[in-house]
Order: C-alpha cells, then structure tokens, then sequence
C-alpha cells in the first residue's frame, strides 16, 4: 500500500511538475540576428500570442515549453522584419494599374510600350510612369507630337521618374483646361513657339489629376491589396507611407480589422486643408497594426526635373533655382501647428534651400522640447554648415532612401556641381549627426525589393555593380547600421521602437527569413538575396515557392 501510494504520487509529480509552459510556434535552426543594443545572435526563438515569448538556443526551449508547432529554419538568416521607412504603397497598388515606363531605354521605346498596354487593356484614359530622359541618348524633354498622332482621341498622361514632371498629350490638355495662357505658381508649363510642348511641372500636374478617371472603392482596395503582397514577398512588415488621404487611411484601418490586410502600415496624412481639420482635431490613432501620428508636407520638387529649390541656381542650367512647393512662411505656420499636437512633421526636401528651410523651420517650432523626432525625408542635398541641425535631442531625424544614391548619381553631380555633390545623399554624416538613420526606397519611384536598399547603403552601387569604388564612398553606412536603419531606426522614426524593430522578448514576432547571411556574404551576392519567408504577429503571411 505504501510502495502504492509512493508510485501514485511520484506519477502525479511527473505528469504536472515540472509542468512545461505554453507556446505557439518554435523557430529553430537559424542565425538569428536581434538588432537588439548589443547586435547579439540567437539560434532559436520561442512565440505566443504574437510575441517573442524567449529567445536563445533550442535545446533548453525545447525543454522548456510544449509548443504547438516547429518551424525549421534550415540554418538561414533571420532578422527583424523590415519596414520600408519612407514608401508609397498605396501609389504602388494604383501604379499596377497603369503604363509601366521605368528602365526604357529610349522614347520610342516608351511609345511601344504606351502602344501595347493599350492594345492589351483598352483604357479611357491612359496613364503611365517611370521614363527617365536621363537614360536615353537624346536628353531633352520630350514633347506631346507623336502621343498626338497616336492618341489624338483618347488623353494620355505619362508621369516621369520622380513624379514630379509629366508628358501628356493635346487631348489630355483640353481635358485640363491648360492653354498657352495657363499659369499656375510652384511649377510650369513648358512652352515652345507660344504652344504647350506637353511637358508639366510639378503644380500644374494638379490640373490634369482632376481630370483622370475616378477610382472606385474597389479598385483602391484591389490596389492596397496587390501591393501588400509584393511587400510580403519581399520581406516587409511594415510600411510607411508617404502621404495618404483619410479615405485610404480608414480603409486600410478597415481591412485591418477584417483581417485581410496582414502588413503594419505607418501612414503619414498628406497636407491638405480637409486632412489638418480632421486629424488634429481627432489627434493621433494607433492600433496593433496601425499608426496614423505623422503629417507629410512636400517643401520642394525633385532633382532629376530640376524642380528641387536651390541656394545657388543649377549647375546646369544657369539662372535656374527650382523652386519651393510650400514657402518657407508656410513651413513655419504648419511647424508651429503641429508642435502644439503629437503628430510628427514629416517634410520631403531635396534642394539645399528646402532642406534649410525645413531645418530652421523644425528648430523654431521644437524649441526647447525633446524627442519630437520630426523627419526630414530624403534630405537629399544639404550644405555642409547645415548638417549640424540634425544634433538636436533626437527632434530632428533623417529618413533616406539609399538607391535614391544609385539611381541619381549618374546626372546629381551635372545638376549641383563638384562642391554641392560632396553634401548630397550623406547617408553616414547625417547618422553620425543624428545618432540614427531611417532607410526606404520611396517605391514605386524605386523598386520594392529591401536587400537593394541594404546593397545601396553599404556598397553605395547599383544592381550593375556600378561604380567599382562605390559612389562617394565616405557616406556608405555599415552592414550593422544599414541593417539597423531598416529595422529598429526606422521602427524609432514612427515612435514604435518598443514594439516592433528588433527581436526582443516582448516585442510583436515580425522577422523576415533569408536565404543568405547579409552580414557576412560577399559584397556582391547582396543583392541577389532571397526572402525565404515572412512572419507577421508569428503567423507566416509569406513562404517562397
Ligand atoms: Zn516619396
């Protein structure tokens, strides 16, 4: 009875003690970088609820835990999930939508390609992007000619590069309303012999806006939607994008909360009268997967159409300062509003003269705060007794896009000059000033794919190896920096550094498997890095085939 009793108790000890906790998912079999203070690895880590629950090695996990299901990482490559600091998503899902015009070679290539969507999907309207006259032998703008015989009935209007400059034909004009009489401040209609050549910059663009077809809820859900999953593919879990309305905002919100939309989005509300009466009224939102706490203002143009503002007229164009899209008045009205609210200012600047604009403006409006963490995005040029603004308590960061770099440098130096280049796409200075850096790709300006933000950054060559010394080298970030920047500084540019950036315990489980170690691979193999998969709150939203 005694020898009985003993067994008893002795099974009962066995089957609750030492009883092992619960978990969701075991990820095993990986070099995992955390991107934590220390840049430490693991080889294992263990996931409830969403969260990292424990990181370490799998031998003592395993012990610890019953765990519900075991992922084999296969001795790849994991790091925090990435975000793309500064992006446009849903400008993305619509650009699927339209005339893909990016890498053409020459204008006539651009007219074959403009021919065959057309052919293929019929539009009454059509609308391309992504020509570069810069890439093409003849070098001038071209104009509206041959869309007009082609087109002469249905409007077309084909965006350039950056956006910030437009090709459109004689029916798209009369759409518009723009005659050789039209004038509107911030941009310009460029004219030859008294006529419109078709060529559009910057605010005037606004005409046509108003005259493209309009965009029904389901074609924007279809469009967020598309560009999710190119995001997932690639290994983002979250975006930022740069510059949305309050419908798209809610509708992401919406599509969220249905559980059809897995990415996290940071979504900064564009500057226009409706959005600053709405959201500073209702003040920041955050959810899980949300956070709306940021306003996105353009202070100038782009430096491919010379429509970026300049101290000192174009290198290349004399007389020639581009010009300011907000004046520096308002810079300090709108700097003065939103430091009285919790929204970050978040201004594009390219040219030298909008980027001091903004900085002076940020300083006057934080002064005597801490923290605010307002971002300058791009900060594409800067003159060097500038760059001393970003030492400001963290009010003041730089959010940039590395292939931005490789994509411009083969006309930058012809737009600025020898002396103006050396403080263009300063990646390392503006780190060593601000004590951290956000990295994006402002894609669709540039492509989607992340390892070529990181190959950018650290090797500062395009997907042609080009050039062998890497362009204005000094500037290039480390791999440990170029990694960071696109995790846990990107994550401390949206305020959400406590949650999500870095695989610490605690944190939401978003991590991105790779098929190479970034770290330590060849230079050159970087870019050919594969995402293997995508993990989103510890729930795999993306597995390579
Ligand atoms: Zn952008």
């Amino acid at each position: 009875m005694k020898k009985l009793l003993f067994l008893l108790i002795a099974i009962s000890i066995a089957s609750c003690a030492p009883d092992k906790l619960p978990a969701d998912l075991l990820i095993k079999n990986a070099t995992i970088y955390t991107v934590d203070k220390d840049f430490s690895t693991a080889n294992a880590l263990v996931i409830k609820d969403g969260k990292i629950l424990e990181i370490g090695l799998k031998p003592e996990l395993e012990l610890k835990y019953r765990i519900k299901e075991t992922y084999d990482a296969k001795g790849n490559t994991i790091v925090p999930g990435l975000i793309d600091a500064h992006a446009h998503l849903y400008g993305l899902g619509l650009e699927l939508r339209n005339v893909d015009l990016i890498g053409t070679t020459s204008f006539d290539e651009v007219l074959e390609r403009v021919l065959a969507f057309q052919e293929e999907k019929n539009m009454p309207y059509i609308i391309g992007r992504g020509w570069d006259q810069n890439d093409w032998d003849d070098k001038n703008f071209p104009t509206k000619k041959e869309l007009d015989s082609l087109f002469p009935d249905t409007p077309v209007s084909l965006r350039r590069i950056d956006g910030h400059a437009m090709l459109v034909n004689s029916k798209a004009l009369k759409l518009a309303g723009i005659t050789s009489k039209t004038k509107v401040a911030g941009g310009e209609i460029i004219m030859e012999n008294g006529e419109p050549t078709g060529i559009i910059i910057d605010a005037p663009m606004s005409l046509l806006w108003k005259t493209f077809p309009k965009i029904t809820e389901e074609v924007s859900i279809e469009a967020l939607l598309e560009a999710e999953k190119i995001c997932l593919k690639y290994g983002l879990t979250t975006v930022d994008d740069a510059g949305l309305n309050r419908n798209i905002i809610e509708m992401i919100d919406s599509l969220q909360k249905e559980r059809k939309f897995k990415l996290r989005m940071y979504t900064m509300v564009s500057n226009s009268p409706e959005n600053l009466d709405y959201y500073l009224k209702k003040g920041i939102y955050k959810t899980d997967r949300l956070n709306v706490r940021s306003f996105k203002v353009y202070a100038d143009g782009a430096l491919g159409s010379r429509g970026a503002a300049m101290r000192e007229p174009y290198s290349d164009m004399p007389h020639h300062f581009g010009a300011m899209i907000t004046t520096a008045d308002s810079l300090d009205y709108l700097a003065e509003k939103f430091a009285v609210s919790e929204f970050q200012m978040n201004t594009h600047a390219i040219g030298d003269s909008a980027n001091i604009a903004v900085l002076r403006a940020y300083k006057k409006a934080l002064e005597g705060k801490t923290n605010k963490r307002w971002r300058v995005e791009h900060a594409q040029i800067i003159s060097n007794e500038d760059f001393g603004y970003f030492s400001d308590n963290n009010n003041i960061l730089p959010s940039v896009q590395p292939t931005h770099a490789t994509s411009d440098m083969y006309w930058a130096g012809d737009r600025v000059g020898a002396e103006r280049i050396k403080g263009a796409y300063a990646y390392k200075e503006l780190l060593n000033k601000a004590g951290s850096i956000a990295l994006g790709t402002d894609f669709p300006v540039e492509q989607v794919n992340p390892m070529y933000t990181f190959y950018a950054a650290v090797a500062r060559k395009d997907l042609k190896n080009y050039p062998a010394e890497g362009f204005q080298i000094k500037d290039a970030l480390t791999r440990e920096e170029a990694l960071r920047g696109m995790t846990i500084w990107a994550a401390f540019a949206n305020f959400e550094e406590k949650e999500k950036g870095s695989i610490e315990v605690g944190k939401f489980a978003d991590f991105t498997i790779l098929d190479k170690d970034i770290m330590k691979v060849d230079e050159k193999e970087l870019p050919n890095t594969k995402v293997l998969a995508t993990f989103i709150n510890g729930e795999m939203v993306y597995e390579a085939k």
